[in-house]
C-alpha cells in the first residue's frame, strides 16, 4: 500500500542484478554440462563412469535429500529422456538471462510468455525441480558468503512493511564479541568478517509473483519485495500475472482510509459516539492492483482492528478543537500587535503544520518510514472534515 522512494532501490538493484546474474549464469552453465552428458549417455551404460567427475554437478540432480553419490542410478530416467530439451529451455534461459534478473514487471510478463516450457509427456515438476535448482532461492536466503539475502535487505533499507504499514521490518546486522572469532590462521578476511558478523534480523523476501508458479522468477530483483512474515503468510502463493497486487517499486496509486458510519451526536453537536457504532472503511480508489492488496493482505480486516488508534485521535480531536487553534492563532496575532511588529498570524499552512504535529502526523515523503503513518493521516484527514478543524 505504500510507494517507496526509487533512491535506495537503484543502488540495491545495482548490486543485485550484477551479483546474480553472475551467479546463475554460473549454475545455467553447470547444468548445461550435465544435460550435456546426459544427452549421449543411457543408464546402465559405462559413460556413466566419466560423470565421476562431475559429482558435484550431478548432486543437483538426485532425488531429495540424497547424498552426493557416484552412482548415476539415482538419476531419474526422465532427466535423460529429455536432456535435449533441457539443454534448450537452459540455452534460451542463458540467452535472456540479465533480463530474468532486472526486468520490470512488464518485461517480467514478457519474459514469462516467452520462457513457458512444458515437455510432451514429461511431468511440469521436473521442469520446476530444474528450474529452481537454476534459480536457487533457499542458497540465497541460507548461504553467508558473499551477497546474499542479508546483503540485499541491507541495501534496501526498507524499515516498514510496504505492503501494510504496520510492522517494522528493519535489517539489523552487527559484530560479534571478538572472543568467538576464529583463531585459525589458515582463514582469510572474508571468512574473518563472516564469522565476526552476527545476521540479527531481516524481512522476509515476499515473491510478487510466487515462485512456486514462476520458478524463473525466485531471484528477480523486482520479485522480491521486503515485507512482514504476516504479510507473506498472508498472501501465499495466491497472485498469478493476471491478479497481482499493488508493487511498492512502481504502483503510486494509494489505499484510502476513512471513518464511516455515523459518528458524532448531530450537526450542531459534534461531540462523538461510542467507537462500536462507528467503524473504518478502505477505499482502493477504482485501482486494480489496490483491490488485490486489500484482499490478499485483509487491509480493511487488520486496520478494522486498529480502532485503539483512531479512538485516541478522536480524544485528540475534541481537545485541540477548531476553537482551541484559532486562540493559538489569535495569540500570535495579539503578540504581534503588542510588539508593534508586522502581524505574524498563523496562516492556513502553519495551522495544518501545527494540527499535524498534535496529531503526530509525518510528512508524505516519509510515511514508508513510520508504521501506521498513511492511516493516521487518513484518519486524520477525516476528523478534519468531520469537525472541520
Ligand atoms: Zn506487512
Amino acid at each position: 500500500m505504500i510507494n517507496l522512494p526509487s533512491s535506495k532501490i537503484e543502488a540495491a538493484k545495482k548490486q543485485h542484478i550484477s551479483e546474480m546474474t553472475e551467479t546463475v549464469k554460473r549454475q545455467v552453465t553447470r547444468f548445461k554440462r550435465v544435460f550435456n552428458v546426459l544427452k549421449s549417455c543411457r543408464p546402465n551404460q559405462s559413460p556413466f563412469i566419466n560423470l565421476d567427475g562431475n559429482k558435484q554437478t550431478i548432486q543437483y540432480l538426485s532425488p531429495k535429500n540424497s547424498t552426493i553419490t557416484t552412482n548415476v542410478q539415482c538419476i531419474k530416467q526422465e532427466y535423460f529422456d529429455y536432456a535435449d530439451d533441457f539443454y534448450r529451455m537452459l540455452e534460451s534461459i542463458e540467452k535472456d538471462l540479465t533480463d530474468i534478473i532486472s526486468g520490470d514487471r512488464s518485461k517480467l510478463l514478457e519474459l514469462i510468455d516467452v520462457h513457458t516450457y512444458s515437455f510432451s509427456g514429461l511431468d511440469q515438476s521436473f521442469i520446476d525441480d530444474v528450474l529452481k535448482k537454476v534459480f536457487n532461492y533457499d542458497a540465497f536466503i541460507k548461504e553467508k558468503k558473499g551477497y546474499w539475502a542479508y546483503k540485499l535487505s541491507e541495501k534496501l533499507g526498507v524499515s516498514v512493511c510496504p505492503y501494510c504499514n504496520r510492522s517494522y521490518t528493519l535489517t539489523v546486522i552487527t559484530k560479534k564479541d571478538t572472543d568467538t572469532t576464529s583463531t585459525n590462521q589458515n582463514v582469510n578476511s572474508v571468512q574473518i568478517a563472516e564469522e565476526t558478523t552476527d545476521y540479527v534480523i531481516r524481512p522476509e523476501l515476499d515473491h510478487y509473483l510466487p515462485k512456486s508458479k514462476y520458478p524463473m522468477l525466485a531471484l528477480s530483483f523486482y520479485n522480491l519485495i521486503p515485507s512482514c512474515s504476516i504479510c507473506n503468510s498472508l498472501k501465499g502463493n495466491k497472485p498469478d500475472h493476471n491478479t497481482m497486487h499493488h508493487h511498492p517499486y512502481f504502483d503510486k496509486s494509494e489505499v484510502k482510509f476513512k471513518i464511516s458510519g455515523v459518528c458524532y451526536n448531530s450537526e450542531e453537536d459534534r461531540t462523538y459516539l461510542d467507537n462500536d457504532v462507528w467503524g473504518v472503511t478502505t477505499d482502493s480508489n477504482g485501482c486494480k492492483y489496490m483491490v488485490k492488496s486489500v484482499e490478499y493482505f485483509k487491509l480493511n480486516d487488520v486496520y478494522s482492528e486498529h480502532k485503539q488508534v483512531v479512538q485516541d485521535m478522536v480524544d485528540t480531536a475534541q481537545e485541540y478543537n477548531k476553537t482551541f487553534v484559532d486562540s493559538i492563532s489569535d495569540m500570535f496575532k495579539k503578540h504581534s500587535e503588542e510588539l508593534g511588529s508586522e502581524s505574524i498570524e498563523l496562516d492556513e499552512t502553519e495551522k495544518e503544520r501545527y494540527l499535524k504535529r498534535i496529531f503526530g502526523i509525518v510528512d508524505s515523503s516519509n510515511e514508508h518510514n513510520y508504521p501506521m503513518s498513511r492511516f493516521r493521516r487518513d484518519i486524520y484527514e477525516s476528523i478534519k472534515s468531520i469537525q472541520n478543524l
